[in-house]
């Protein structure tokens, strides 16, 4: 037998298009190809066991083989094989359709990546790496002749019977000048363990075997223990610690999925843990930047998920907009969800010993995702500064006697640095206010959250005002000053501090509070913050945004006024204003150098 042919498509050479539009992935051939060798032996075991082939199956393993000296990498299989009928119909035909029609599409469209996407080019991503690739094979049908098909590269191929005796098929690819680098022993062993590392047929490559044919995610949870899903979690991330719980997800309506989902112990830096979550279609490697294809706050997840119906060799945007995907997204939030309802309602005390942890995924997922706030609203906790945890609905419960405003609104005061904001906090708990304490990294993003679905609720920082006024209650003390009074303290301490854009302010506070403090209103800090995380000029922005607030009813401000002496006025102005700046903890430098040692005068 022997024929030559021209592969019919209308275009002259579809070959520069491989090459240069899957150019940033060209480790992808092998992948491809393998796993056509698997499909080929899951296809021989799958007749055999109808039936419907009566040979020996015997040895299945599928083989990779580097040859060096003639430049080759083999991949061989023992599979269903392929008659040269077949290859004409598989190889030439329908695999070229695909192709066509993706240049077809692809004429007189700009974004490029969009369409090939949309065309798995499998057998013929072998070009991106090689200008010659032979197929030998025979098939497992009785009384078929072996075949010979050679191709370099080009819309011609050739067909010649071939020697083989033994059932499968051998791809072999002669390896490109450009693509030398697959022909290093290393480079291929490295590709092979990222994408093969879970195929259901073993893989064997320089004598090893490469795979683990059965991962737990293809088992049953009624199968397996603690112990394994820990040890297959190992396997994965070998420098992680052991993560806090998992999911075994396993759905086959209205599309296929399974995987295994874990939380790890989340330390402070969320980047570190980001981008983990390994995509797998029946097995085969896909990806591990999940990045967009899984939702947002999954991005904290690790573990594998696994659907043939994620398409395998499509575009990040394609992927996006693809429905299985969404719906496939859709369910993962409403399974994690569950799960950390689950734990909530079985042990409300383990998830409380955990939150720490867990909250990370809670507040992340409510943030990210408006389906998962709502699914997970009951479940999501503020620390107060006794340590005990409430839920939103509990909290609001609790404050509402003592924090409720004149307009009806509760506010939540929260503290996000306990040791920096001790003067205020104390202030606040003199006036028995609950302090919150949001001091994870996200929870500046989740306050934002809490404020936008919580209704009637304002958040505010411990330092926003003074205790007096944290919460307007429309009732204000009494001053003991008179309006002249008042005028003339403000002077004094104008001219104490020495800024003339200062404005200080006079408000009736009780006599044990601070004689002046400093504060920065809830809105403005947020201002400079966002300012600042865009890479602004931050505080600089706002230079006088800060509030200075005299305690017309401390007796040192009395003492102010009684005193004759204009140097001995400022001098105590200025003691108090820097005392106020020292627990705001903005006193440094020289400032702070001349406070000390106007301190030691004072005292010596
Ligand atoms: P797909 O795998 O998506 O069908 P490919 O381009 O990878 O597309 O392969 C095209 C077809 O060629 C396969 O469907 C199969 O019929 C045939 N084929 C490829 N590799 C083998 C192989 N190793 N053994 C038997 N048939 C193969
Ligand atoms: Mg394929």
């Amino acid at each position: 037998m022997e024929e030559k042919g021209t592969i019919s498509v209308n275009t002259e050479n579809i070959f520069p298009i491989i090459k240069k539009f899957l150019y940033s992935d060209h480790d992808i051939f092998l992948r491809e190809l393998v796993s056509n060798a698997v499909d080929a032996t899951q296809k021989l075991q799958k007749l055999a066991s109808i039936g419907e082939y009566s040979g020996e199956v015997g040895e299945t393993k599928v083989k990779v083989v580097l040859d060096e000296k003639e430049n080759t990498i083999t991949i061989s299989d023992r599979g269903i094989g392929m008659t040269g009928e077949e290859i004409k119909k598989y190889i030439n035909q329908i695999a070229f359709s695909g192709a066509t029609e993706f240049v077809e599409k692809f004429k007189g469209i700009d974004d490029a990546n969009q369409i090939i996407g949309k065309f798995g080019l499998g057998f013929y991503s072998a070009f991106m790496v090689a200008d010659k690739v032979d197929i030998i094979t025979k098939s497992y049908k009785d009384d078929t002749e072996a075949a010979k098909w050679s191709c370099t590269g080009s819309t011609d191929f050739e067909i010649t019977s071939a020697e083989k005796t033994d059932r499968g098929t051998d791809i072999v690819l002669h390896v490109n000048e450009e693509s030398k680098e697959y022909l290093e022993k290393f480079k291929l062993k490295q590709i092979l363990d990222r994408y093969c590392k879970f195929l259901p047929i073993e893989i064997e490559y320089d004598g090893d075997i490469l795979n683990t044919t059965s991962p737990i995610w293809t088992k049953s949870p009624s199968d397996l223990e603690d112990k394994d899903y820990l040890e297959f979690y190992k396997s994965l991330y070998p420098m992680s610690e052991d993560p806090m719980f998992w999911i075994h997800l396993n759905v086959d309506y209205p599309f296929n999925l399974t995987g295994v989902l874990y939380f790890p112990k989340v330390k402070n830096d969320i980047t570190l843990h980001k981008d983990k979550i390994q995509l797998y279609s029946r097995q085969v490697f896909i990806t591990d930047e999940v990045k967009e294809i899984v939702p947002e706050f999954l991005m904290l997840m690790h573990g594998v998920i696994d659907s043939p119906d994620i398409p395998l060799n499509v575009s990040r945007s394609y992927l996006q907009s693809d429905s299985n995907v969404k719906k496939i997204n859709n369910y993962i939030t409403k399974k994690v969800a569950d799960k950390l309802i689950e734990l909530f309602k079985d042990d409300r005390d383990g998830y409380e010993k955990k939150w720490e942890s867990i909250g990370l995924f809670v507040k992340y997922g409510m943030l990210s995702d408006e389906k998962f706030y709502d699914r997970a609203k009951g479940i999501g906790l503020l620390k107060n500064l006794d340590g005990k945890l409430f839920t939103f609905d509990e909290y609001l419960e609790h404050i509402a006697g003592n924090q409720t405003d004149k307009d009806g609104n509760k506010v939540i005061i929260y503290t996000n640095d306990r040791g920096k904001q001790d003067a205020y906090i104390q202030a606040a708990l003199k006036k028995d206010y609950d302090i919150v304490e949001f001091d994870n990294v996200i929870d500046n993003h989740f306050i934002g959250t809490l404020e936008q679905k919580l209704e009637k609720v304002s958040i505010k920082r411990v330092d926003a005002d003074v205790a007096n006024k944290l919460i307007d209650k429309g009732e204000a003390l009494e001053s003991v000053l008179s309006k002249d009074e008042e005028a003339k303290i403000k002077e004094i301490y104008k001219s104490a501090i020495g800024d003339d854009k200062l404005e200080p302010e006079v408000t009736a506070m009780s006599a044990e509070e601070m004689p002046v403090t400093i504060t920065l209103p809830e809105f403005m800090r947020r201002m400079q913050e966002m300012a600042e995380l865009q890479g602004m000029m931050g505080g600089g922005m706002f230079p006088s945004s800060q509030t200075v607030t005299i305690n017309g009813n401390h007796p040192i401000t009395a003492k102010i006024l009684a005193e004759s002496d204009e140097t001995k006025q400022k001098e105590i102005a200025k003691q108090a204003y820097d005392l106020a700046l020292l627990s705001n903890g903005k006193l440094t430098g020289a400032a702070l150098t001349a406070f000390v040692n106007r301190s030691v005068g004072m005292i010596s």
